[in-house]
């Protein structure tokens, strides 16, 4: 054990190129992502059983258990389906907040600033007081549009005045939720989608149903204010909690913005390397782990193909004697990953003849003339150099004119 520790050590150094740091690194930053994934969804539990499935099937390996192994193996794609299906709302909310990544950080500059936070909380608590309901919805990085129906588009400032006469009983437009965006009231009388969590929802209606609903769809923060109880409560991740007081309002608000609407302070390194770094080094671990268990193969080999030999930039004046050989054997060495990444029928040796002439000819066979893949070397080949036989292109032969016969009846 020992001295193959000391072995490995020994030949990393010597054996390790840039592509496998690349590749190191492009595992880790996947590994990162569904770290974080993990964390933020409540799927730890599924988490925990995806992972045990996949040690145990290196178990199984290691162990030669046969029997378990091929088992695991063939169940691994009705996995990968079933953790689609599962998990297709957060599939699809990962892939949403990549394409929008670009154009929500834009919008970083633009989000409520701590008076209107202020002004929203003061109107929220006076709305309580005054047993008037009310329905906010914070954006937060997800776009909403897909779960809110309906509504009418509005930049309005967020605004003591404005907010309540929305939410005015004897306005038509009171029913619904109102929608911030980007530090603007953007939309009201929104319909959001119904939480079917009957549990969390208790006994309130559907105005908080709705609240807990585009939780439970999207990362916005909703603030519900309560027509019959005067309670105010908000809505995230998918759960209801009661808010007692404007102090704690504001916390939450606070709290919510510095997670969506971070202020770039930091440097890049900080945002980079500092930043969340124990997912980071455990991400990267596992990578360095999966790389030196797959992918890690210091001893060079070599392999012989039998390759295909292409001619060209043959002049026109000239032709190709049958007898050229066709295809030539062809040693590569390199590391076992390499090959396994090789696709034999791409290799060729393709010959270039335009200096050519008519006759018989020796060629000789430069390494740049067979497509070695970078990660493989040539180590040998069947011969160097070989005999190819021109000739020169017969002319074409004059076409025969149809000529009229004379003396013949018209
Ligand atoms: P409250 O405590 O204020 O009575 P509640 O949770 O008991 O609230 P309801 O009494 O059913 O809920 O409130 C109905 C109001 O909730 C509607 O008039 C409408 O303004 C709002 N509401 C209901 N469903 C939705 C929805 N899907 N999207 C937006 N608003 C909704
Ligand atoms: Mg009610």
């Amino acid at each position: 054990m020992l001295h193959s520790v000391f072995t490995f050590l020994h030949e990393f150094p010597h054996s390790f190129r840039l592509t496998d740091a690349v590749d190191i690194t492009i595992i880790s930053v996947f590994l990162y992502s569904a770290l974080v994934w993990f964390r933020e969804t409540t799927s730890q539990r599924v988490a925990v059983g995806v992972t045990s499935i996949i040690v145990l099937y290196f178990l199984a390996v290691t162990f030669n258990l046969y029997l378990t192994s091929q088992l695991l193996h063939a169940g691994f794609a009705i996995l990968l389906i079933m953790l689609v299906v599962i998990f297709q709302e957060d599939l699809r909310r990962a892939f949403e907040r990549l394409a929008t990544m670009g154009r929500l950080r834009q919008f970083r500059a633009v989000a409520p600033l701590a008076s209107e936070l202020d002004t929203l909380v003061q109107v929220v608590f006076a709305l309580a007081e005054a047993k008037v309901g009310a329905l906010i919805v914070m954006q937060g990085r997800d776009e909403l549009d897909r779960h809110v129906h309906g509504g009418i588009r509005l930049a309005g400032q967020i605004s003591l005045p404005l907010l309540e006469s929305i939410f005015d009983p004897h306005s038509s437009g009171h029913d619904g939720a109102v929608i911030i965006r980007r530090g603007y009231v953007d939309q009201f009388a929104a319909h959001l989608p119904i939480s079917k969590n009957r549990h969390e929802i208790g006994l309130r209606g559907t105005r908080h149903a709705a609240a807990l609903g585009i939780s439970e769809r999207c990362d916005a923060l909703t603030v519900v204010v309560s027509e019959e109880r005067g309670m105010v409560s908000i809505a995230e991740n998918g759960s209801l909690r009661f808010v007692p007081s404007p102090a704690d309002l504001k916390g939450h608000l606070e709290r919510f913005i510095a997670v969506n609407f971070p202020v770039q302070t930091e440097s890049l390194w900080k945002q980079f390397v500092i930043r969340h770094w124990p997912l980071k080094a455990l991400a990267l671990t596992l990578a360095v782990v999966a790389w030196i268990l797959f992918a890690y193969s210091p001893g060079t080999i070599q392999r012989t193909f039998v390759c295909p030999i292409e001619y060209r930039n043959v002049s026109s004046d000239l032709v190709l004697a049958e007898n050229a050989p066709a295809e030539m054997r062809v040693t590569l060495s390199g590391t076992d990953p390499a090959f396994r990444l090789l696709d034999p029928a791409t290799l060729k040796i393709s010959i270039d003849l335009a200096n050519s002439r008519a006759g018989s000819q020796t060629v000789a066979i430069k390494a740049a003339e067979l497509n070695v893949p970078s990660n493989l070397s040539l180590y040998g080949i069947e011969r160097n150099r070989i005999r190819v036989e021109l000739r020169k292109r017969p002319p074409p032969a004059n076409p025969v004119e149809p000529t009229a016969e004379k003396g013949a009846a018209s």
